[in-house]
């Protein structure tokens, strides 16, 4: 059985100030509940994250991690710079960073390969736009997006990853893909999985992302390949992410 996996994504939101409440409301709203439960902050919010985060049953993972390990890239942050700040997770291509940072599939599958040399849980995003979801390409790109990851990874690594559906159409929009549109793509994606290896398809995570709110959340996770939630806008709110946990 696959544990169910609530992700917050804070995407370039937050301060030292609303961090500090936002994280001591969601620490008071913890109350055993049976999933995961993950925030990717900003780089510059991890050291907080860890201090604020350790022993209270929430993990914290970053938002991106260069494909290099080290040396001359201004501004970009390394794998074993996460390590130091203990992160559990890193979400990788995202649709916001292949669209307006140009991430191709095969950097995306360097930067997987990155993060599990360091011991860090890749949070793979796949997903298609809302053009190519009208002219039918959907299970191609999404697809593609996954296959450049699978080609570089063995099967003890590809059982580590998760994996993240996140339909471009649906970010920020307020536009929720269906229950069942998200459980036929999460359905593509565990085939192409078990198509390496069954035993590894039953075991990775794959996780809806597109406007997740308490409202929805129910009826998504109820879905058989539905593993959890990668939530943006709702986990600015206490409120919002903590109704979300309890929907599980
Ligand atoms: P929203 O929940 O704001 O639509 O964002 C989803 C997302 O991109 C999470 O990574």
């Amino acid at each position: 059985m696959r544990r169910t996996l609530i992700a917050g994504n804070w995407k370039m939101n937050g301060s030292l100030a609303a961090n500090s409440a936002l994280l001591a409301e969601l620490k008071a709203g913890m109350a055993g509940q049976s999933c995961d439960v993950l925030v990717c902050a900003p780089a510059v919010y991890l050291a907080q994250c860890a201090e604020s985060l350790a022993g209270s049953g929430i993990s914290w993972g970053a938002q991106d991690v260069s494909m290099h390990a080290a040396g001359a890239y201004t501004g970009e942050i390394s794998a074993t710079m996460l390590n130091d700040f203990a992160c559990k997770y890193v979400i990788l291509g995202h649709s916001e960073r292949r669209a307006y940072h140009h991430e191709s599939n095969e950097l995306v599958a360097q930067k997987t390969l990155r993060a599990l040399a360091a011991g860090i849980l890749p949070i793979v995003c796949v997903g298609e736009t809302l053009e190519q979801r009208e002219l039918g390409q959907t299970e191609a790109v999404v697809s593609a997006q996954l296959q450049a990851v699978l080609n570089v990874l063995d099967d003890a690594a590809l059982a580590k990853i998760v994996v993240a559906y996140e339909p471009v159409w649906a970010i920020g929009t307020g536009k929720t893909a269906t229950p069942q549109m998200a459980q036929d793509v999460h359905a593509v994606l565990r085939a192409q999985l078990a198509v390496r290896s069954d035993e590894v398809a039953q075991k990775v995570q794959i996780l809806y992302g597109g406007s997740m709110k308490p409202e929805n959340a129910r009826e998504l996770l109820a879905m058989v390949d539905i593993d959890g939630g990668l939530i943006g806008g709702a986990a600015l709110k206490s409120v919002d992410f903590l109704a979300i946990i309890n929907a599980v």
